[in-house]
């Protein structure tokens, strides 16, 4: 990818700038529980967005995006805002930066990647982290935390993208450190690493490339059932109940509503479970949770779909030790925890399964779990 950068960067620009790569994530367990103020536990992954970058000395920006062939240049003033959608991540980084009192200056850029967009990988968190990542270091000596860094990426989103996105993805691809997974609390912003060294195990993303459009917004309704809950509990999230407290005014619930609330309640659990079993190197313990939020999220918070299901059933019969739907739901990925011995025969089953049943293999990515954000020096590839 390097080599590629370069010299796409001499072509557009001539000479050459400094490096920069900033990773997608995978989420061990913690589904649904960002917005109950929850832990998530994800992890950076072995695919980015990688970026050469030189102040040009104007107050113009130019981007050479290698993946789509495409340009764009912009200013630095909020009504310049591109009109490539691809662009606009960019350009909101620069915004924010700006808006929280640094310094942004022109500069010509090239880059590329290899995280699949739209997988459930967060690409779009990869490409504004690179970008925060690099301004800051270019033209902030470095003055933002990584934490800042990650809510300039968030804001991105929510300001110039339209997407009302936690901090979880931004937060592990500004964070994240070569085997290791974080533990973050939603609520207060702390985090935690913890060791996954994987001895003996595999980790593997299986994309059913399919993405149910549904009309009635049921993310929405997710979140107004845990609030709605949450409420009649009279604490401020969901992350304060327990089973007792549910269970106690389960007769004042619609069943929805406590089926709804009853998962994110154990998937708080089930996060720091996992994290207990990892500490011992129990994976057979990390295993049964993950399919314990898989049929949570299956059967009370009815998230998951037909091929999803279908994929944690396949993984079941061929002995995985782990899987579960990973992701907003409805479509999308797995995650699945495999014993080194069990992968192979695993994922041509799936394939074959998969395609035999619905038409088309689903998409494979193993992953290494590793570092954060960083400029590269003597980055590999
Ligand atoms: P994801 O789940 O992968 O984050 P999004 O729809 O949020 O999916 O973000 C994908 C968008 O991010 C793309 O449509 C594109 O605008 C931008 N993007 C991601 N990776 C690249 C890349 N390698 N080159 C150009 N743009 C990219
Ligand atoms: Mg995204």
């Amino acid at each position: 990818m390097k080599s590629k950068i370069n010299k796409a960067f001499v072509e557009h620009f001539g000479g050459e700038g400094t490096l920069f790569v900033a990773p997608g994530r995978f989420n061990l367990i913690g589904e649904h529980t960002d917005y109950n103020g929850g832990f998530v536990f994800p992890g950076a992954i072995d695919k980015a967005i990688m970026a050469e970058i030189r102040p040009n000395g104007t107050d113009r920006v130019k981007l050479y995006s290698i993946d789509l062939d495409a340009s764009a240049e912009f200013g630095l003033n909020e009504e310049d805002a591109p009109k490539e959608q691809w662009a606009r991540y960019v350009f909101g980084v620069c915004r924010e930066i700006i808006k929280r009192g640094g310094k942004v200056e022109g500069f010509d850029a090239v880059f590329s990647g290899n995280v699949p967009l739209g997988a459930g990988l967060s690409s779009s968190a990869a490409l504004e982290s690179c970008f925060a990542f690099a301004l800051n270091d270019l033209f902030n000596d470095n003055k933002f935390d990584r934490m800042e860094l990650a809510r300039i990426g968030q804001s991105t989103e929510h300001n110039y993208c339209g997407v009302n996105c936690g901090i979880m993805d931004q937060f592990a691809s500004c964070h994240g450190k070569k085997d290791n997974l974080m533990r973050l609390d939603c609520r207060s912003g702390e985090f935690e690493y913890f060791p996954f060294k994987l001895d003996g195990y595999k980790l593997v993303l299986v994309d059913s490339r399919v993405k149910h459009e549904l009309v009635d917004s049921p993310y929405n309704k997710r979140r107004e059932s845990c609030e709605r809950v949450a409420r009649h509990l009279g604490v401020e999230t969901l992350r304060d109940a327990d089973m007792a407290m549910l269970e106690a005014v389960k007769g004042e619930l619609s069943h929805e509503d406590y089926m709804r609330a009853k998962y994110v309640i154990e998937e708080k659990q089930r996060v720091l479970d996992v994290c207990d079993a990892l500490l011992k190197g129990d994976y057979d313990t990390v295993g049964r949770c993950m399919y314990a939020t898989h049929d949570g999220l299956s059967k009370d918070y009815e998230v998951s779909c037909e091929e999803l299901d279908f994929l944690n059933d396949v993984a079941r019969e061929c002995g995985v030790t782990g899987s579960r739907i990973m992701g907003g739901g409805f479509g999308g990925c797995t995650v699945n925890l495999v014993k080194d011995d069990l992968y192979d025969n695993f994922i041509a089953t799936v394939k074959a399964r998969f395609n035999e049943k619905y038409g088309h293999e689903p998409q494979i990515y193993p992953v290494i779990v590793s570092d954060g954000a960083r400029r590269c020096c003597s980055c590999e590839g």
